[in-house]
């Protein structure tokens, strides 16, 4: 199934995630992964992205090599170390591979460009999402022209994380219950937003938590599992 986030439409492109179903992927990567570094054949994870390329009818599916860091390139063609690319060429992809971790769609509704972000805990620290914004704004877009979405990744109740990473956040976005703290991913990726000018108007979440539903991968639900795909690409018309 396709969550898609319908505001981009009248802008002429698309933002879209997919769930775990419709793929070719034997367990337990079923079915539609996305990713070899679990073990999931080439084979298999090469035809999963034949059937998203012509579920979406875009001409290319563009990745990353992601390494949970602050890195964002623009997109030219080829797979980078990096977590977060940008284009304004029609037709492009630009997806994030996820399971739990929080793919970030961005565009820029007048200039016309997109970006994709993937942010787990590091990302948010190093505020990844903060980073594309600027990166925009040095190409001209202005804050009320970008709009943001927060695709599926694990909920807070769900996202317990060890002392040394709690400290490293605001203690806002950490909850405590006990002896355990829950972070919030998503209140401090809108929070690093709305520090550079984002209206919390254009920012949407879709609140999907990836550990409880379980069409979707979840690392830390099964461990040895498949990455969900979601991006954002510019209509070709
Ligand atoms: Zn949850």
């Amino acid at each position: 199934m396709i969550y898609e986030d319908e505001r981009f439409r009248q802008f002429d492109a698309r933002c879209v995630f997919f769930d775990r179903n419709g793929g070719v992927s034997p367990k337990p990567f079923d079915s539609l992964n996305v990713s070899v570094s679990a073990g999931d054949s080439l084979e298999n994870v090469k035809k999963n992205i034949e059937i998203i390329k012509s579920r979406l009818n875009v001409a290319e599916i563009a990745m990353l090599n992601q390494i949970h860091s602050d890195k964002i390139v623009e997109y030219k063609g080829t797979v980078t170390d990096a977590d977060g690319f940008f284009t304004d060429k029609k037709g492009v992809f630009l997806s994030i591979k996820f399971a739990d971790c929080c793919p970030v769609i961005f565009m820029d509704v007048k200039n016309k460009i997109i970006a994709s972000v993937h942010s787990g805990w590091r990302g948010a620290y190093l505020k990844i999402s903060q980073k594309i914004l600027e990166k925009l704004y040095i190409f001209g877009s202005k804050s009320e022209d970008i709009i943001v979405t927060l695709g599926p990744h694990i909920c807070q109740n769900c996202y317990e994380v060890k002392d040394d990473v709690a400290s490293d956040f605001d203690e806002k976005f950490i909850k405590t219950k006990g002896n355990q703290k829950f972070l919030s991913l998503s209140e401090s990726i809108i929070d690093s937003l709305l520090e550079k000018g984002l209206n919390i108007k254009n920012i949407y979440d879709m609140q999907i938590c990836t550990y409880e539903n379980e069409e979707f991968f979840s690392y830390r639900r099964n461990k040895l599992t498949g990455r969900n795909i979601g991006g954002v690409f510019l209509l070709d018309n």
